[in-house]
């Protein structure tokens, strides 16, 4: 393998440059854009820096956030404390410095948009718009927008959700997120370096209607979006039919982060797992074995995409379930508030430390607990069964 060639700089092309340009391999980057403000959250987890503690130590600005505000229908809401912050930076900034991390280590980088990709024997010759370059392999992050159809994951619609929202002035410390009535999605406030990201994600729902949603949350909270600057995009949500299908690799090349539909089918967190699909796939492509796109395949599936693959069949249950006569998501806004216990549960799933495998079983070893908690928070001791107080 000498030239590897990265269709796109986003967090996982630019990552993956930086791991196989590390390792000696020619490495050339393509980005339309180069580093720009992403339509995102920008949010990252305990989760990722913890594996990837540059994502902490570096001098690029970004926002420590060590509260969350839940709030759901005929729940009101409660402050979630966050033990392991979030971390939010600017994508501009973000993506600046994992090309700059890739460029040091090696990689070429180039600004141009590719623009189509043709099999040369056992390589490829990749059209872009200044010309043309050749490779021996790709890795394709071209993100959720992926135009070279006959790589990467093909989303369908109830493989996505739309995302959209604005940037509003203001400051806030906490983090709120709002669940609404018959919506597999939520809003978000996210404090960000000097202003608000304010926005709404949902599945199944025209971008018209959740535009309208979330322009009623605005109001209702006193937010102006008058002159703000609007933004829209695409969120990879895989259908739990779709993960068994999905296309993340194949003769010469390996697609990475959105591109492959790797993101939180439930959270939409996708910067964690474009980070760790690019160094994934730069393992395989180094590996010792002549079966890298299987070896990448299986790595994926180990590390997070069967946890994955298990989030998008509870996702509709978690949006649209009912437990105990109320719906789950103000059910979990009513046991953050009253259980101790429960809102552990609940910070380690923000943090990212609470796998979607095994969180059935761990709310049910908590269950009595929690209900004692929540009795005792009425003063309703007597009414809790003995064994539950255990
Ligand atoms: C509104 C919104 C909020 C979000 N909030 C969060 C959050 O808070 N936390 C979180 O973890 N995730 C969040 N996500 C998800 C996150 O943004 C993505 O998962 C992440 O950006 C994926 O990274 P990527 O490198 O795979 O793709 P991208 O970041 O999309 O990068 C793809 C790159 O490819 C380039 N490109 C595309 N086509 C071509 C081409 N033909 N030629 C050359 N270059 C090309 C683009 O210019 C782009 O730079 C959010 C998503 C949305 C839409």
């Amino acid at each position: 393998m000498k030239r590897v060639a990265i269709l796109g700089g986003g967090p996982a092309g630019a990552f993956a440059a930086e791991k196989l340009a590390s390792a000696g391999l020619g490495v050339v980057l393509m980005d339309e854009k180069l580093a720009w403000e992403k339509p995102c959250g920008g949010g990252l987890t305990h989760k990722a820096y913890s594996q990837y503690p540059f994502l902490l130590n570096n001098s690029t600005p970004k926002r420590m956030v060590t509260e969350s505000v839940l709030a759901a229908p005929k729940a009101g809401e409660v402050t979630l404390k966050l033990g392991d912050p979030l971390l939010i930076y600017s994508r501009f900034d973000l993506n600046h410095m994992l090309l700059e991390r890739a460029e040091r280590a090696g990689a070429q980088i180039e600004k141009t948009r590719v623009t189509g990709m043709q099999r040369q024997g056992t390589g490829w010759r990749l059209k872009t718009a200044g010309g043309s370059i050749d490779a021996d392999f790709c890795i394709v992050a071209t993100g959720a927008r992926n135009p070279l159809r006959d790589v990467g994951t093909q989303l369908t619609p109830p493989d996505t959700m739309s995302a959209l929202g604005y940037y509003v002035q203001g400051n806030q410390a906490q983090i709120d997120i709002q669940f609404l009535p018959d919506l597999e999605g939520y809003i978000w406030i996210f404090p960000r370096c000097g202003h608000l990201s304010v926005g709404i994600c949902g599945k199944g729902e025209p971008a018209a209607l959740l535009r309208k949603r979330l322009e009623a949350y605005m109001a209702g909270r006193g937010i102006s979006w008058k002159d703000a600057a609007f933004y829209s995009h695409l969120l990879p949500s895989l259908d739990s039919k779709s993960w068994k299908e999905n296309r993340v690799a194949g003769e010469g090349w390996m697609a990475v982060g959105d591109a492959a539909g790797l993101v939180d089918p439930i959270t939409g967190e996708g910067l964690y797992y474009a980070i760790r699909s690019g160094d994934l796939a730069a393992k395989a492509l180094i590996a010792d074995t002549a079966e890298r796109t299987l070896h990448y395949r299986k790595l994926i599936r180990h590390d997070f995409a069967a946890d994955l693959e298990f989030g998008s069949r509870l996702a509709k249950r978690v949006f649209g379930g009912r437990f105990l006569f109320g719906s789950v998501p103000s059910r979990m806004v009513q046991f953050t508030r009253r259980s101790p216990r429960f809102s552990i549960i609940m910070q380690d799933l923000f943090a990212g430390k609470q796998p979607y495998l095994g969180l059935k079983r761990r709310l049910l070893e908590n269950l009595n607990g929690s209900l004692y908690e929540i009795g005792m928070s009425f003063g309703f001791s007597r009414l809790v069964p003995r064994k539950a107080r255990a």
